[in-house]
């Protein structure tokens, strides 16, 4: 087993893995940028090595500095996280070349799934059904109108490199799909250095389903069930819950056995969630992330396993310890996302946190970093907590996570608390009535 992990990430996340280290028995190594010096991560591991100025790409994302950091520390394997380097299948190749192990999977893998449209062709071929469109890459407008005139309006133009909801174009007609073509190849460009776009139908009222799976390097796959992350705001995550309040257990069961069998049938070792839109009672796959997710917490809460942990024992090459049969999902978890943000307009709110008071009591987690104090810096993600709920059931869940809500304090800096406590009161909300456009929706509606 790894006597030493370094920590590749900053936050929240950079806290959570250090919690399953601890709990392991592994020494555990942070890395800051000038800008952290202060941060809990920071304070709470055995070493730490500043690995560059604030800005992400001198320091997060400084791959020399974070491995000399590693050798410096004499690590044995890097975690990157969530975010960052995590999706990046040259960093955990150059992490394997300098003699540490990286706790993810394959970098062949994350190569598949970090291209959508490979990521698409290889589900196909795994008997996953995806959201129609085009077969790979567009060219051009005429080939753009061949297929929207195909699948229907309105059609989605998608950044093949994309991720974190940007890179998305939506089209209602002819008219305006060339412009949108140029403007999402324009920005796939500037944004993720590849101008490759393709198109699908865009789903009028879908739920975001995901499944959360964990695969040895010794053929073993299974899956934790799945979180519904359907309230979102510009196409990011605000809020999650698991189970979805849309599935019955046997359709749990089918897209679960789907899932489990196509991993198997790669090979796939680590964790990793197959993302879906759901409509209509239909399952259509959008992407594949190879990594731990924001939202793994609340799979944790309903099946009583620390991912974390786990991945670090796959990585190490330990077999599963248990099969499909062992998890049993429990109860009802909800996350919010908290940011420091403004509640209403979502502007950034760094500065410094003049009184923290986290809730607690049975069934109530915080992952955050924050303490009184502590500076929120501006170059970074405003995710600064993730308060999470367990209930027997879902009532239970909502209650606590009222109360929960009610008691958490976070001053000095705005945070969208306000929203998450407004949301607990909505009926939709409540009867578990949403789909992706809801949030948008609702808060239109309240401007
Ligand atoms: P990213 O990698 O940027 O997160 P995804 O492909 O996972 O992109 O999509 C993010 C979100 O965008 C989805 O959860 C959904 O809300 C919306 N979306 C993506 N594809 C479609 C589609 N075909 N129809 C409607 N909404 C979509």
């Amino acid at each position: 087993m790894f006597e030493k992990i370094l920590i590749a990430n900053r936050g929240e996340i950079a806290l959570r893995i250090h919690r399953a280290c601890k709990e392991m028995g592994i020494q555990t190594v942070a890395v800051h940028s000038t800008a952290d010096a202060d941060a809990m991560h920071v304070r709470l591991a055995d070493e730490s090595v500043c690995i560059g100025p604030p800005s992400p790409a001198e320091s997060y994302l400084n791959i020399p500095a974070i491995i000399s950091a590693a050798t410096i520390a004499g690590a044995d394997a890097i975690h990157p996280g969530v975010g960052f380097l995590a999706e990046n299948a040259d960093f955990a190749e150059m992490v394997a070349e300098h003699g540490f192990t990286f706790i993810g999977p394959s970098a062949d893998h994350m190569r598949m799934m970090g291209d959508k449209i490979t990521a698409k062709r290889t589900v196909v071929d795994l008997n996953i059904p995806v959201v129609p469109g085009s077969d790979g890459d567009v060219q051009d407008e005429d080939e753009a109108l061949r297929i929207a005139k195909e699948i229907g309006y309105p059609v989605l133009i998608k950044a093949s490199a994309g991720g974190g909801g940007r890179g998305m174009k939506v089209s209602r007609g002819p008219d305006d799909l060339g412009e949108n073509l140029r403007l999402c190849r324009a920005e796939a460009k500037a944004s993720f250095g590849d101008d490759t776009v393709y198109i699908e139908k865009y789903l009028a009222a879908p739920r975001h389903i995901e499944v959360q799976v964990m695969g040895d390097s010794h053929g073993n796959v299974v899956h934790f069930g799945e979180r519904d992350c359907s309230l979102q705001r510009r196409h990011q995550k605000v809020l999650e819950e698991a189970p979805s309040p849309a599935l019955n257990a046997a359709v749990r069961k089918q897209i679960g056995e789907t899932v489990t069998t196509a991993l198997q049938t790669m090979g796939y070792r680590g964790a990793g969630t197959i993302e879906f839109l759901y409509e209509n009672g239909e399952f259509y796959f959008i992407e594949m992330n190879t990594r731990l997710q924001v939202e793994h917490s609340v799979s944790e809460m309903i099946s009583g396993v620390d991912l974390v942990r786990e991945q670090i024992l796959v990585a190490d090459g330990a077999p599963l310890a248990f099969t499909q049969s062992d998890i049993v999902l429990a109860g009802h978890a909800i996350e919010c996302r908290i940011n420091a943000e403004h509640p209403e307009t979502f502007a950034p709110s760094p500065g410094r946190v003049t009184d923290y008071h986290a809730p607690g009591g049975l069934g109530v987690r915080i992952d955050s970093a924050l303490y009184a104090g502590y500076v929120v810096p501006p170059y970074y993600d405003s995710l600064v907590s993730k308060l999470i709920v367990h209930g027997a059931n879902r009532n239970e869940c909502l209650l606590r996570l009222r109360r929960a809500l009610d008691e958490y304090v976070i001053d000095g800096v705005e945070t969208t608390l306000p929203l998450h406590r407004r949301l607990m009161l909505e009926q939709d909300f409540i009867n578990g009535e949403y789909d992706i456009h809801w949030l948008e929706a609702y808060l239109g509606l309240n401007d």
